[in-house]
């Protein structure tokens, strides 16, 4: 990303002079208040909104040249986004994740069956493949739209918010999840939270927004930046710095 602003129309500017790049297995972690600008930056990376200014390349190629969406998984923040009377098993709605693979005609295969059981497997709702979605509970749903999330085995998940919009079990779950896929160097993530704790345990790289993108670098430069200091307080600092080292915070 480089040299990125961008504003609604008839709105000041959200930010500015937001540049920086990710690499190939690494977790970039979003901070700043609300009202920042990190959803809207994420919704930049995917094209669903237009900077009036700067460039994004994905898998380095320009934004809008970019076709291939299967490669890249976004968990918004409302995941109530789909129906929960929606008319379909489980394995169904994990298979919705392998559609932005496909062409026309659009059919699920035995294989994309198969992947959707064996990704509602890794989630722990393997015995609930065939159960309709509106009846299971409100966690066994999230855990659904978590294995539609990974079931294409994207190499760039753009998170959202994770923490706010899982209950307890799914988000635990959810990160060990994203440390087995990360640890196996497949993915590379992108992730918007407040939950300085997890942001700590899992980041490589931090990026701060709020106006302007006020730090971007890596967790150490990140523990040792007064200006990070001075704008989170040395609690919160310190917090995602111990978490970092597999500390708890005092
Ligand atoms: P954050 O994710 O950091 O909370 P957002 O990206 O959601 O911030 O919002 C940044 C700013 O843009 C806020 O002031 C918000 O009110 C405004 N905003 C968000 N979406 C729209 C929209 N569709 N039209 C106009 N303003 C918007």
């Amino acid at each position: 990303v480089e040299g990125l602003y961008f504003r609604y129309p008839g709105g000041r500017d959200v930010f500015g002079g937001v540049e920086f790049s990710v690499d190939k297995g690494d977790c970039l972690v979003v901070l700043g208040p609300n009202g920042s600008g990190k959803t809207t930056l994420l919704k930049t990376l995917l094209g669903l909104e237009q900077p009036y200014e700067g460039s994004i390349d994905l898998f380095g190629i320009p934004l809008n040249g970019f076709s291939d969406w299967s490669r890249v998984a976004y968990l918004p923040q409302n995941t109530r986004l789909l129906n929960p009377h929606f008319p379909a098993t489980a394995a169904e709605v994990a298979a919705l994740g392998l559609l932005s693979a496909k062409k026309f005609p659009r059919r699920f295969t035995e294989l994309d069956m198969e992947k959707a059981r064996l990704a509602l497997d890794k989630v722990g709702l393997a015995a609930r493949a065939d159960s309709i979605y509106g009846e299971l509970s409100g966690g066994q749903q999230q855990r659904v739209l978590l294995a539609r999330l990974l079931v294409g085995e994207p190499e760039l998940l753009l998170l959202d918010e994770p923490s706010s919009a899982l209950d307890n079990d799914s988000r635990g779950l959810f990160f060990s999840l994203l440390d087995a896929i990360n640890a196996e160097g497949k993915s590379t993530v992108i992730w918007i939270t407040h939950d300085m704790g997890e942001a700590g345990k899992h980041a490589t790289k931090l990026l701060y927004l709020d106006g302007k993108m006020r730090f971007c670098g890596a967790m150490g430069e990140f523990c040792r930046s007064n200006e990070m200091e001075r704008l989170l307080g040395p609690f919160t600092q310190h917090t995602v710095c111990h978490m970092h080292d597999g500390e708890r915070p005092k």
